[in-house]
Order: structure tokens, then C-alpha cells, then sequence
């Protein structure tokens, strides 16, 4: 098939247009291996690509989707054969290259990951750019001795931001890893939502977002997973315990942070960067290779809704206004 469907942006009087179009498969930026795509997801930067927020895109026409999962079709590449089933996240497709929303797409062999073994490409979707992250944050946090088995008082990490993607998949994991988890979320309607994916207690998002109103706070937290940054970061940081960890991968709630030096002098606390982005191959297999294994897939599925791309612009102003609840799939196919 030389021809495929893909949701197309374009620049049209300063606003981005997206359209379901058929493109020939020339159109397909240079790379060594084309991949026949099967399953793409909606991310909080996707929304942003899509409602041309933050100057991402700087070439239309564009096709978005920052992460996919599917088959190769072809390849110059040694490392992967036709029929390989394979993932990718990150390296800024769909932003400064075509993406995942498209039956085709081409990359550098050197971004794609085998797909692990037992995971289906619907399921590594499900995962996808956001799962990855909570994953990375998680590796991070125990690099820094967070560790399930340090028992009450030792052992509870705070979720921000719980009912977004990356918030979902960080309460799943860390409970399955036998964590205890407290979600903080401004929708207490979804109790059942997160209770259900392992969260223990739920934190009204209201508790953490204002600017701190003191430099350390009562200790609460052995380790942390902050989507949200912002005043919600800085107040995490003044509820550390000695020496945990904040893993920050997130700025739904703002980029400015009002915090101060004072938890890092006096409770020698760890602010960690979480970056899905550039991340190092071998830290992706690695990463990949433990979601496979740690992640509940039934906790997954809970969290995970399918949607055909013509419906995916309409999902794009939702999920930046934070009322997204899980991981939204796309399939190719529908
Ligand atoms: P989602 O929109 O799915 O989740 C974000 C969640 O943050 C919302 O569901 C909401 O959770 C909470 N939230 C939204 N707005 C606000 C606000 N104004 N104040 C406080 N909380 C808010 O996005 P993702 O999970 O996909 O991404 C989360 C963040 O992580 C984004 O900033 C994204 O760009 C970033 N990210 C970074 C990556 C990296 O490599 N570092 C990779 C992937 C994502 P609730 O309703 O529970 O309160």
C-alpha cells in the first residue's frame, strides 16, 4: 500500500486545522525503518500539538502523535526484520518529525524498542508516553533507596496530578510494587477510579497547590511522582521526609517554581528531572522491560480507553484542562 490515513495538521490564518487525509507513503520523512502502525495515544503535549500551544510543531503540514506501537514493515536497518513488533516514545516524533497518528510512519532505527514479550501493541499504548514516564520516575525514586519493603513510615509516595496518565500508571505500579500510595487529584469523584488502581488515600489537590506558606512542612512523604510541578511541587518538597525523593515530570499545573532552598539544606531532599523525551536507549529497554513485568495489566486495562482518530482533535482542549481521566489509546484501524 503506497497510500494511508493520517491525521494532518495544518497552518491555516495562524490557527492549527487537523484533517483525516490520505497521503502517499513518499510523503513519509527520511529514516531507516518504516513501521506499519497500529496503535497511537493522546498525551498532554499531543493536546498541546493539536491546539497549537507552545510552538512544538515549527513545519506543517504536521502529523502529531508522540508515541506508537505497531509492526515493521520494512527496514535498512540489521537490528530489525519485516514483522518485528515494536514501540516507540519520545525523540520528538510528532513534534519535529511526522508521528504516530498515521498507518505509517518512519523513524531511526536507533528510537525504536522491541516490543516486550507479552505485550500486545494495544497494551503498550495503553502504557505509551505517559506509563513510560511513571516508569522512569519510579527507576529514579528507587535509584535514590525508595524501597517497598522499608515498611509504615518508609514506604508512602505521594501521586500528583493521579488521575491524568502519568498519574495513573505511577498509583498502579508503585501499588502493585507494594508501595503505599496516596493520590492527590481535584476529582474526588474518581475515589473509586484510583482506589481501584491501588491508591490507598486520596489528597485533595487543593492541600498542595497553593504557594508554601512555610519552608518545610510536617514530613509525610518517603518518595514522590509529581505531574503537576508548579506551587503543588514546591509544597511537595516541604513534605518530604529526610533525604526522599521528588520525581518531576510534569507542569499541568504551571512551569514557575515558587520553592524554597531550605528542604534541600535542611532535610537534604532530592528534586529529580524526569525526561521521557532524550532518554538514554539501554534506560528504555530497561524501562520497558519492567513495565512488562510489573505493571498489572488488568489495572491497565481499567484505566484505558479506545477512540478512532477522527475523535481524537475534540479529545485535544480536554485533556489540557486536566478532565482526561487514565490513558486515551487510538487504533489505527477504527
Ligand atoms: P493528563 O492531562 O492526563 O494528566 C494531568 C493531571 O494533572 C490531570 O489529570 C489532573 O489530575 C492534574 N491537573 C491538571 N491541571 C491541573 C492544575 N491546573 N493544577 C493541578 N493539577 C492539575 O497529562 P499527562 O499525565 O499525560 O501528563 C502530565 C504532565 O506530565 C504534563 O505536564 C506532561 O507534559 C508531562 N509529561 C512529561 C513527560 C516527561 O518526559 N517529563 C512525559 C509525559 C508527560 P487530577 O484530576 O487527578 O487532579
Amino acid at each position: 500500500m503506497s497510500n494511508f490515513r493520517a491525521l494532518v495538521l495544518h497552518e491555516e490564518g495562524g490557527k492549527v486545522v487537523p484533517r483525516l487525509e490520505t497521503v502517499d507513503e513518499a510523503r513519509l520523512p527520511p529514516g531507516e525503518v518504516t513501521v506499519a502502525v497500529e496503535y497511537s495515544t493522546l498525551n498532554y503535549k499531543d493536546g498541546m500539538i493539536l491546539e497549537g500551544q507552545g510552538r512544538l510543531v515549527r513545519a506543517y503540514p504536521h502529523v502529531p502523535g508522540i508515541d506508537f506501537a505497531g509492526t515493521v514493515l520494512a527496514s535498512d536497518s540489521p537490528e530489525f526484520r519485516p514483522g518485528d513488533p515494536v514501540v516507540l516514545t519520545g525523540w520528538r516524533v510528532g513534534e519535529a518529525q511526522w508521528g504516530g497518528y498515521a498507518e505509517r510512519a518512519r523513524v531511526k532505527a536507533e528510537y525504536l524498542v522491541r516490543r516486550p514479550d507479552g505485550l500486545s501493541a494495544r497494551q503498550a499504548m495503553a502504557i505509551g508516553t505517559a506509563g513510560f514516564t511513571a516508569m522512569l520516575a519510579v527507576i529514579a525514586l528507587e535509584k535514590h533507596g525508595l524501597r517497598p519493603d522499608a515498611g509504615p513510615g518508609a514506604n508512602e509516595v505521594l501521586v500528583t496530578g493521579a488521575a491524568g496518565g502519568v498519574g495513573s500508571v505511577a498509583v498502579s505500579l508503585l501499588a502493585a510494587l507494594g508501595y503505599r500510595v496516596a493520590a492527590s487529584t481535584g476529582r474526588p469523584e474518581l475515589r473509586d477510579y484510583l482506589e481501584g488502581l491501588g491508591a490507598a488515600e486520596l489528597i485533595d489537590r487543593a492541600a498542595l497547590s497553593a504557594k508554601p506558606s512555610r519552608p518545610l512542612d510536617r514530613e509525610r512523604w518517603a518518595g514522590a511522582v509529581d505531574a503537576v510541578g508548579g506551587a503543588t511541587l514546591a509544597t511537595v518538597l516541604t513534605q518530604l521526609k529526610y533525604r526522599a525523593s521528588v520525581a518531576a515530570c510534569g507542569l499541568a499545573g504551571g512551569s514557575d517554581l515558587p520553592a524554597s532552598v531550605i528542604p534541600f539544606l535542611l532535610r537534604g531532599v532530592n528534586l529529580l528531572g524526569i525526561d521521557s523525551v532524550m532518554c538514554p536507549r539501554a534506560e528504555r529497554i530497561e524501562a520497558w522491560n519492567r513495565l512488562a513485568r510489573d505493571l498489572p495489566l488488568d489495572r491497565l486495562e481499567a484505566m484505558t480507553q479506545t477512540v478512532p482518530l477522527a475523535e481524537v482533535p475534540a479529545l485535544a482542549p480536554r485533556i489540557l484542562k486536566g478532565e482526561v481521566r487514565g490513558r486515551i489509546v487510538i487504533d489505527l484501524a477504527a
